[in-house]
């Protein structure tokens, strides 16, 4: 991901990597343009966060490359910001309902909890058709005997960065995590009460919000 800049944006930034702390008047003169034009440009590149500005000395470069600035922005937005409502149900659902689970609620993960929403395990789209393969009776088999369990599942928190999910998600291989807290008093490796879920389509959602500027 490169952030574009404009021939004079590109301008600015070099004037002030070299001479800075200069202030805008001076940017200003020596590109012959007025302070007023300048004004944008000189928003858009502090925003960006490549250069800074300070009261009575001017601006002066920040140091960072647009890709160091892209890469702080993806640490900083928390998973909490972009998850959605998690789609639950109890493994003694049948593999049938958890089918049609799925067509309903219009997801490709569901999300395995027993009484309290503590998380159990999960269930993928793949899991539902190989074992629709195996020629057993889907009314009565029970979701808990195909999905995978916990300890295995892998799990987010809504203070982790969202730069932190993507990479849970590509390392393991996963489409989705449960978005999880642990529970006051329990295990905190065993007891984590689900509060959300994060798939891939939210990171999507995200990339295509930053690609418009928002
Ligand atoms: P699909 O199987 O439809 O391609 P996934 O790639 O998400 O979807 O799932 C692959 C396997 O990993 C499945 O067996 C599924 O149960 C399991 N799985 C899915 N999500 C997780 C997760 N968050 N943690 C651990 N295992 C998962």
């Amino acid at each position: 991901m490169k952030l574009e800049l404009s021939k004079r944006q590109e301008a600015i930034l070099e004037i002030v990597k070299k001479e800075g702390p200069i202030t805008g008047e001076q940017i200003a003169e020596r590109l012959s343009l007025t302070r007023a034009t300048l004004r944008p440009d000189m928003a858009i590149l502090t925003m960006a966060g490549l250069l800074e500005a300070r009261p009575r000395v001017g601006y002066y470069y920040s140091g960072k490359t647009p890709n160091k600035v892209i890469a702080e922005k993806l640490h900083r937005i928390k998973v909490g910001e972009v998850k959605s409502v998690p789609v639950v149900v109890s493994e003694h659902c049948s593999v049938y309902d958890a089918v049609v689970t799925m067509f309903i609620e219009d997801v490709g993960t569901l999300i395995v909890v027993r009484e309290g929403g503590i998380l159990e395990g999960v269930i993928s789209r793949k899991d539902l058709l190989k074992i629709t393969l195996g020629g057993q009776d889907i009314h009565k088999l029970p979701v808990g005997v195909v999905m995978t369990r916990m300890p295995n599942v892998i799990t987010v928190g809504p203070d982790d960065s969202v730069w932190l999910a993507a990479k849970k998600l590509i390392t393991h291989e996963v489409d989705a995590l449960p978005v999880v807290r642990p529970v006051e008093g329990g295990d905190k490796n065993k007891d984590l009460e689900v509060i959300g879920r994060l798939s891939k389509t939210n990171i999507t959602r995200l990339f295509v919000e930053l690609g418009e500027g928002n």
